[in-house]
């Protein structure tokens, strides 16, 4: 999307004092003042207020339910329409791809621990992220092939590009956050092996079956269902 256009959406945003669109992220990203920097042109200062809470911007802008979140939460909505968040987020998250802005780390000294952590989906990804930034050793242990879970798993392609997923996941990797792929626990990767070797375990192995609608012809190739 155009500079003039996000320009336009974020001009929409009254800069409420009380927040009320923080208070409907479940991650409690400080909306308003990412939306106050993009007004004023300061979209690299908008990134780093995203990057304290969120590591997933082009992601979460494309895909989370705003509507019920942020958005729903906002003012503008009880009288018309509530700023599009949604928009606003991946237009950030996708510049800062554009200009490779890395996600900095914040360590002043790198602690001596190693963190195993089960899992490479979403929930992974982010804990390693913020464990690595602050100077920890971390080592995903993931089941598939490659890294992503549920996102590249579980959403299709038209709707979560897979070129913005790889190019998310792969910052997070240049943290120094080492990857083993096709390691599944209680399959060829145990508890208390990792328990020899890491300070900590993180299990974030996750929710992703999805449910069916058990109707005919649901499982055929070609066939996408959407909610
Ligand atoms: S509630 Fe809506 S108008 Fe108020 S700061 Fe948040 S996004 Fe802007």
């Amino acid at each position: 999307m155009e500079k003039e256009e996000i320009q336009k959406i974020a001009s929409r945003c009254l800069s409420c004092k009380t927040k009320p669109c923080r208070k409907g992220c479940p991650l409690t990203n400080d909306i308003t003042e990412f939306i106050k920097c993009i007004k004023e042109e300061k979209y690299r200062e908008a990134y780093e207020i995203l990057l304290d809470t969120t590591i997933l911007q082009p992601i979460c802008g494309r895909i989370c339910p705003h509507k019920k979140q942020c958005q729903g939460a906002c003012i503008r909505g009880i009288k018309g329409e509530a700023v599009d968040i949604g928009t606003l987020e991946t237009f950030i998250g996708d510049m800062a791809i554009e200009n490779n802005w890395p996600i900095k780390k914040i360590y002043k000294e790198y602690r001596n621990k190693k963190i195993a952590i089960i899992g490479g989906g979403p929930a992974g990804i982010t804990a390693s992220a913020y464990l690595a930034r602050r100077g920890f050793s971390v080592k995903i242990f993931e089941k598939h092939s490659k890294i992503g879970g549920l996102l590249v798993h579980g959403i299709p392609d038209f709707r979560l590009p897979r070129k913005v997923i790889k190019e998310t996941m792969q910052k997070v990797i240049d943290l120094g956050i080492e990857i083993s792929t096709n390691q599944e626990l209680g399959v060829n990767l145990k508890l208390e092996d990792l328990e020899k070797e890491y300070d900590a375990i993180l299990l974030c192995f996750g929710a992703n079956i999805s449910s069916k609608m058990n109707i005919e012809g649901e499982n055929l190739d070609r066939c996408i269902w959407r909610k």
